[in-house]
């Protein structure tokens, strides 16, 4: 799609504090729609002579849909383990691959990996198709792009999900791209249309403020990448087997343009939110910096990682690293602890899925207890030295 405006445009400017991105500038006496124009429709109604114009793209999509099969869903692996957002993905493409009447099949992409194949069996795939050589050692755009690509043009999968990491989200819209098909990125919801049977990707757009629900009708197959920890890791079922198909490598290490020359790990535990089980997070509330060490305390004597509001983050109290929210980590530990946070809608979409809520506020009408299990209305720095002394008792006796 794309908006047109037309010899009919009298100038009169009217369009112009209707777009909410700006994308409207007068030249010469008349509108002009710039690159940023996202084609959201909402100036084409304001044009008193009907100036604005949305044109439908009418291309010609050659694809027989009916030859895509399938649900895949891509496994990414740190440190020879299969990462925990990939098994997440495998028990809710299991969910969509029942829905549609089709197989789950785990995408293995690694060297000496085949013993994660029955991880991703036991997460309840039916099928893994596994390419292995030391070409992909360690994550590469130009090899794994290559053989994800080779991999979709020969088996033509219906759906195919990827988390929304760095490695999914560099990953996923280059081989969409290849293969001539749409992404959604960043879903935090996935379900199937009733009325079309396709996958229906939800996202938050407009800053939060809806959630969206995208479908993929004219092209195959449908591609998102799902937030990490949106979905809980099914339990294990270790009784259960799968075919594994292998592929064969056909990339040439000349055609990888990068070298990796040294793994430097910048995450300790403190910041590996998406994996933690408990998670202490700081917001403005804390006043300044200096106060973070309330949190960071309480997360050691606890064993959690630490995360932040956006305002501390912005502040530069925290790095971006450590940031919970819709611009920052998607989380589900088993405890959250909100500490000085108000409780945005943009923070709850990354951690309303925790298991249980604590939040410390000085506010008692602070929207953060709307969604906490537990409240305590107090100040932060006195409610958290408490906190962390009895848990050193408890953990001590
Ligand atoms: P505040 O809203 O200022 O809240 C501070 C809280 O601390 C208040 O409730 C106050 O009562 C309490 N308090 C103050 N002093 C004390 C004390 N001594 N003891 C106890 N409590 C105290 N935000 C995110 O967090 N993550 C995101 O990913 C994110 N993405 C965004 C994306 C967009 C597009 C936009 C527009 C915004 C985004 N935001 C995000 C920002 C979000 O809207 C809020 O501004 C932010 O979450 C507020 O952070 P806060 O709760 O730390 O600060
Ligand atoms: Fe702006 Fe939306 Fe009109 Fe594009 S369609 S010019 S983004 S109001
Ligand atoms: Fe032109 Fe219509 Fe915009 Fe007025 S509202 S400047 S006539 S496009």
């Amino acid at each position: 799609m794309a908006i047109r405006i037309t010899e009919e445009c009298i100038g009169c400017a009217a369009c112009q504090p209707v777009c909410p991105f700006g994308a409207i500038e007068m030249r010469e006496g008349k509108a002009y729609i710039t690159e940023a124009c996202t084609v959201c429709g909402a100036c084409v109604e304001i044009c008193p002579v009907s100036a604005i114009i949305r044109e439908e793209e009418t291309k010609e999509v050659a694809m027989d849909k009916n030859e895509y099969k399938d649900v895949w869903v891509y496994l990414e692996i740190s440190d020879g383990k299969a990462r925990n957002v990939g098994l997440e993905l495998v028990g809710e493409g299991r969910k969509l691959a029942d829905e549609m009447g089709q197989k789950l099949a785990g995408v293995l992409i690694g060297n000496n990996i085949e013993g994660l194949a029955k991880e991703v069996f036991a997460a309840g795939a039916d099928m893994v198709y596994l390419a292995e050589a030391p070409e992909f050692a360690h994550y590469n755009t130009d090899g794994y792009a290559a053989t994800f690509v080779d991999m979709i043009r020969t088996h033509k999968p219906s759906v195919i999900l990827l988390g929304a990491t760095n490695d999914g989200r560099d990953l996923g819209p280059r081989v969409a791209c290849r293969i001539g098909t749409g992404l959604t990125a960043d879903c935090t919801g996935l379900g199937i249309d009733e009325e079309t049977g396709l996958v229906a990707w939800t996202r938050p757009a407009f800053g939060g403020n809806i959630m969206a629900t995208i479908l993929c009708p004219e092209h195959r197959p449908q591609m998102g990448t799902v937030r990490p920890s949106v979905f809980k890791r099914p339990v294990p079922d270790y009784s259960r087997d799968g075919e594994i198909i292998r592929v064969a490598s056909k990339v040439n290490l000349a055609d990888i343009r990068t070298k990796i020359i040294d793994i430097i790990h910048v995450c300790t535990a403190s910041c590996n939110l998406e994996e933690a089980e408990i998670i202490v997070s700081g917001g403005r509330g804390l006043g300044k910096p200096e106060n973070f060490c309330y949190v960071e305390d309480l997360a050691n004597v606890l064993g959690a990682a630490v995360g932040a509001s956006r305002a501390a983050v912005d502040a530069g109290w925290k790095p971006a690293l450590h940031q919970v929210g819709q611009t920052g980590k998607t989380v589900g530990p088993k405890i959250y602890f909100a500490c000085g946070i108000s409780g945005a809608i943009q923070h709850l979409a990354g951690m309303s899925s925790s298991d249980v809520i604590i939040a410390i506020n000085k506010d008692p009408d602070a929207p953060i207890f709307k969604v906490a299990d537990y409240g305590i209305v107090g100040d932060i720095t006195e409610v958290l030295p408490m906190m962390t002394e009895e848990f050193k008792k408890i953990k001590a006796g």
